[in-house]
């Protein structure tokens, strides 16, 4: 039998920055990672925004871990000549009667240390953006664009340098093989309900739901500079389908968001380009099905039932029941952003086990 200080499950940007941060502190750290290669899962499925923090409840770990992880991604793509867009983005009223939704955006982000939002008018956003059709905007400055591929295999090879084995088609399963260690880090992402109740905690379920892409013609591709949300309504669900310019170029339209039953159904029933079309345009009234082809999709990890309203926090715990055992579930947005921050978080959760 094995034995290693700490074993990762999962090998997504959480758990490879959670292998990260702990290959600084200990020897013998081991990430299994089920697929043939890391961040399979949602970690390159998404639309790779450094997001700011406007849109959590204050004192939440979204909220929290999302600020700090900003900046410290931020700081990171810098050192390590990760690709990244400083671009900030606009949320953008496309009537009056959304103002108070936009008001109230600013008022969260605001409470929850964004630095630098403010409201714009119509003048300030066609500067920013000139074939953007909005009444109003929330201008956030810390938001930006990164290349999520180029910084997870930043993070993994941080942690190999440091000593980390990572290992890839390493499923985590109920027999087979055996391996002790000292504390066990659970970051499956849409599987961290079903690696929980491997370890005998059935407290929790994952719902998944698929966002999908269009991408944009390369022609139309520069209607749009950086970043454009649009107010979301679903709250809790999805931030709404926005626009984004990616490092390289592309402009993409999305995602969507879908429940859906199986959490491998990347691709059945589409939708149609017709609809992301509709939705492009109340903030981009240039664009026209023509000009869209279908992209890729990511699967959420969500512990908001269907039907249910309101906002489920990241959960980030030692296990009740299995003291040497951390569960991170329902790590959806912005998990991408707050990787970091959530490393630090759970190594300091794991000050009392290791
Ligand atoms: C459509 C979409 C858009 C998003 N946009 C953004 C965004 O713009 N900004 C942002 O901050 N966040 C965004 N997110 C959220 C972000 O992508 C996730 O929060 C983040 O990638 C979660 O990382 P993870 O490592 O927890 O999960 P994953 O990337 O899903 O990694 C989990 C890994 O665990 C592995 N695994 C599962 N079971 C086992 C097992 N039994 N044994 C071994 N390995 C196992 C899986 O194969 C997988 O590779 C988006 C998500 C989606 C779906």
């Amino acid at each position: 039998m094995d034995q290693v200080n700490v074993l990762i499950i999962g090998g997504g940007v959480v758990g490879c920055a959670v292998a990260r941060e702990f290959a600084a502190q200990c020897a013998d750290v081991f990430l299994v990672e089920s697929a043939p290669h890391l961040g399979a899962g949602a970690s390159t499925r998404n639309s790779g925004v450094n997001h700011s923090g406007i849109y959590y409840p204050p004192g939440s770990l979204k909220a929290t871990l999302c600020v700090r992880g900003n900046r410290l991604t931020q700081e990171f793509c810098a050192a390590h000549a990760v690709p990244y867009r400083a671009c900030g983005k606009l949320v953008v009223a496309s009537s009056e009667a959304e103002m108070p939704a936009l008001e109230s955006l600013c008022a969260t982000g605001q409470t929850n240390g964004v630095p630098g939002l403010r409201l714009v008018d119509r003048a300030r956003i066609r500067a920013l953006e000139p074939n953007i059709e909005a009444v109003a905007a929330l201008e956030v400055p810390s938001t930006g664009i990164l290349n999520a591929e180029e910084l997870l295999k930043a993070y993994a090879r941080h942690a190999t340098d440091r000593g980390a084995s990572l290992l890839t088609r390493a499923r985590v399963t109920a027999e087979e093989e055996t391996i002790e260690a000292r504390c066990v880090i659970n970051c499956a992402g849409l599987f961290a309900d079903e690696v929980a109740a491997l370890a005998g905690n059935r407290r929790y379920r994952i719902y998944p739901v698929r966002g999908e892409y269009c991408e944009v013609v390369r022609e139309k591709a520069d209607l749009v500079r950086g970043l454009v949300y649009p107010v979301p309504h679903q709250a809790g669900v999805t931030l709404g389908v926005h626009l984004t310019k990616t490092t390289w170029g592309q402009l993409w339209v999305g995602p969507t968001a879908d429940y859906i039953d199986d959490k491998n159904d990347y691709e059945r029933n589409r939708r149609p380009v017709e609809e992301f079309a509709r939705s492009a345009r109340t903030m981009l009234p240039e664009i026209t099905a023509a000009d869209l082809r279908l992209g890729h999709t990511g699967i959420r990890a969500k512990l908001l039932p269907p039907g249910e309203h309101g906002t489920a926090d990241f959960v980030i715990t030692r296990d009740p029941d299995v003291p040497r055992m951390i569960q991170l579930v329902g790590i959806e947005s912005p998990g991408l952003t707050a990787a970091l921050a959530i490393a630090e978080y759970v190594a300091s959760l794991a000050a009392g086990i290791l």
